[in-house]
């Protein structure tokens, strides 16, 4: 299907959207695919609107894991306002739970709940900064094919150039459409997106999400993630969220999570910042093999400007080329949070947050 046919059936379908269906309710249900990499969805229609997430019933859904139909139970988490189909419409992000009642395998969720639980009273945030990239269906990252190679101001660039965070104008950046579509998109359903921004690829992106207490980071991001896929299909591209999509230094897609408690962000609280550092640092390794596949991350953490290495760790104010960052207001104002700069565009939030807790905070005594 060429993608002006695709646009029409998206004007075809705007006067059934507008066909009023209460006091029936579509609920689209999101968890996340055996590989841990993609948000699924499906959709079934309730009686009446569900006023809480407790309204909504568990689902089924039946997939592949290892070559074996199987099926699993979703679980209603967090329910957000369906930007797609609008109001009484909902999305509802699910976890999973296998035959034996215990949690999906791939579904990390409960785990993280688990340790989140246990620090609660430390209250710990989170932001997410999630890259992305926008690819055509050629499977070649959007307008790289059409459009000249973007420009900047020392002239003309390969497709592998960064062309700079914030850049504007169509020389540089492609496919704002798309993030400005997903920014509303988001913003309506609930979903606590910070910000977004250009990154440095031409067809690059980078949205935000937080700050979120506890469990609520990944509910959120993976919902945005959904809701990502989702507008992409609209705009007939597809998002990618590969870390390294290509063999070249200056490219890769990063996911840095941010990470306070109430004590780092109070007054003195950047001691406390110090002693979260100084805890990341004895676990390197084990955070690295947790946050993401190998092969990969060893090509997009190569050490430089832009990037840390992947077997040392290393930490400074207001650097990019570590592994853990203080931004520079945080060291000003002694109070704040750390960037953990090592998950890759393609982690699992809810992994990243656990080692974050259970490495810095841990238990009395423990
Ligand atoms: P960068 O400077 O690395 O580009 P961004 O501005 O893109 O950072 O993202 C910072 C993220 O950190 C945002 O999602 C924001 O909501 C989040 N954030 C802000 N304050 C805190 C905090 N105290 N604790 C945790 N996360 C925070
Ligand atoms: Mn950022
Ligand atoms: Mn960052």
């Amino acid at each position: 299907m060429s993608t002006n046919t695709m646009c029409l059936h998206r004007l075809a379908r705007m006067p059934y959207l507008a066909l009023p269906t209460v006091p029936h309710c579509q609920v689209t249900y999101i968890w996340i695919s055996p590989c841990g990499k993609f948000p699924k969805g499906k959709t079934r229609t309730l009686d009446s609107e569900p006023q809480s997430v407790a309204d909504v019933p568990r689902f089924n859904a039946t997939l592949w894991i290892d070559d074996v139909l199987t099926e699993i139970t979703l679980v209603p988490v967090r329910m957000f306002r369906d930007p797609f189909t609008r109001d009484p419409n909902k999305l509802v992000m699910c976890d999973a739970l296998d035959l034996q009642g215990t949690p999906a395998q791939f579904h990390r969720r409960s785990e993280c709940a688990k340790a989140m639980e246990e620090v609660k009273d430390q209250k710990p945030w989170f932001g997410f900064e999630q890259e992305f990239t926008l690819m055509a269906l050629d499977q070649h990252p959007f307008g790289w094919r059409d459009d000249p190679y973007p420009t900047t101001r020392t002239g003309p660039r390969t497709p592998y150039s960064r062309t700079g965070v914030g850049e504007v104008g169509l020389e540089k950046i492609w496919g704002r459409d798309v993030s400005l579509s997903h920014y509303q998109a988001c913003l309506y359903a609930g979903v606590k997106i910070s910000g977004i921004t250009n990154e440095g690829g031409p067809a690059q992106w980078e949205f935000q999400i937080g700050p979120c207490e506890g469990i609520e980071l990944g509910d959120h991001a993976w919902t945005a993630r959904y809701i990502l896929f989702r507008v992409c299909e609209d705009f007939g591209v597809i998002p990618s969220f590969h870390p390294k999509l290509f063999d070249h230094p200056l490219w890769s897609s990063d996911g840095h999570m941010n990470f306070s408690t109430e004590a780092m962000r109070s007054p003195g609280g950047l001691t406390r910042i110090h002693a979260a550092i100084e805890r990341l640092a004895q676990r390197h390794m084990e955070h690295v093999a947790l946050y993401g596949d190998e092969h990969n991350n060893r090509k997009r953490m190569i050490g430089g400007s832009l990037s840390s290495a992947f077997d040392t760790f290393s930490w400074r104010t207001a650097s990019r080329s570590v592994s853990v960052r203080i931004p520079g207001h945080v060291h000003s104002e002694g109070r704040g949070y750390l960037e953990d700069r090592r998950p890759p565009s393609d982690c699992d939030p809810y992994v990243v947050c656990q080692a974050l807790v259970e490495t810095c905070l841990p238990p009395p005594g423990g």
